[in-house]
């Protein structure tokens, strides 16, 4: 709790990015620090937007379309599809 308000106002504090990542170093080195799973830039609290795939990314790369992203979303959607449509879990039930 403390340290995200140091974080805070270091963030109010400081004039410029580097200056920021600077002075974030000293005090995020024991906390976690994410990256965008793309382009490698450093994601701060807020800035973070969680992928299906479990990945983090920046905002540019939020999307499944702008990141190599692993997660299957034809498998869901054909999950779906056999949610709606009762006859084809049937068999693949009677399958298994
Ligand atoms: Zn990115
Ligand atoms: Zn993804």
């Amino acid at each position: 709790m403390l340290e995200e308000k140091v974080e805070a106002r270091i963030e109010a504090e400081a004039k410029t990015e580097e200056m920021l990542d600077k002075m974030l170093e000293g005090v995020k080195k024991r906390s976690r620090t994410s990256k965008c799973g793309e382009c490698g830039k450093k994601l701060r609290l807020l800035m973070e937007h969680k992928c299906k795939c479990c990945g983090l990314y920046c905002v540019r790369h939020k999307y499944p379309e702008d990141h190599s992203c692993t997660y299957d979303y034809r498998d869901d959607m054909q999950r779906k599809l056999t949610k709606e449509n009762p006859k084809i879990i049937g068999e693949k039930l009677t399958k298994i």
